[in-house]
């Protein structure tokens, strides 16, 4: 099963055409975007470039995921591990790349979340009357139909499903180890028996009783 990190790196392959075919070209920065999935209230301590952009407009916090990183020419999106959800995961690397294409754009001169931004969420599906930018429906049906190529998103409950099919097998492969070593002992009571028979009948056969 593919973890988070590289299903959101399967999903980005889609989402680079959902955006070409709106007219924004990610062809020449999609090899620049760096997806990290992190869990977001430890993700400060994790980023060894924060201080490298300290008057970034683009801060990188609870709300806000994406920074770009001139000195390194990286977009980097931060997805929070938490999320389990595939809809809302996908929901949120659209709206992360939707700053990444207000950069290329714009550079850092309009505020993250402007008019500008708004204007780039909304051609590609984002309902931007709200602040988290939910897809709209047009763009959640699309969104489920690339989920049904890659598969559901991991989430826990998944993995634990996956981890009790593995205990599941160990149960069986016990039970199939007992019933070999059964087989075993009982060839050997068989094979004990018969010496036993066959030596008390040819002690018979020599030395009859009366
Ligand atoms: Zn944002």
């Amino acid at each position: 099963m593919m973890n988070k990190l590289a299903y959101l790196n399967a999903m980005l392959k889609k989402l680079i055409t959902l955006f070409d075919n709106k007219g924004f070209d990610l062809s020449d920065i999609k090899e620049n975007i760096d997806i990290n999935c992190l869990d977001i209230d430890k993700k400060m301590k994790c980023d060894g470039y924060h201080q490298l952009t300290q008057n970034n407009n683009f801060d990188l916090n609870r709300k806000n995921n994406y920074r770009y990183y001139p000195n390194r020419n990286i977009h980097k999106i931060v997805i929070d591990s938490k999320i389990d959800n595939g809809i809302r995961a996908a929901e949120t690397l659209i709206h992360e790349l939707c700053h990444a294409v207000q950069y290329e754009l714009y550079g850092d001169d309009c505020r993250p979340h402007g008019k500008e931004f708004k204007a780039i969420a909304s051609s590609v599906g984002l309902d931007t009357r709200i602040s988290c930018t939910p897809a709209l429906p047009s763009l959640e049906a699309q969104i489920e139909e690339w989920e049904g190529e890659l598969g559901t998103y991991p989430h826990p409950s998944l993995m634990s499903a996956g981890i009790k099919a593995s205990e599941k097998n160990k149960i069986w492969e016990g039970v199939v180890e007992i019933f070999f070593n059964l087989c075993g002992l009982l060839w050997l009571v068989v094979m004990f028996a018969s010496v036993v028979i066959i030596t008390a009948s040819i002690i018979e056969y020599f030395f009859p009783i009366s």
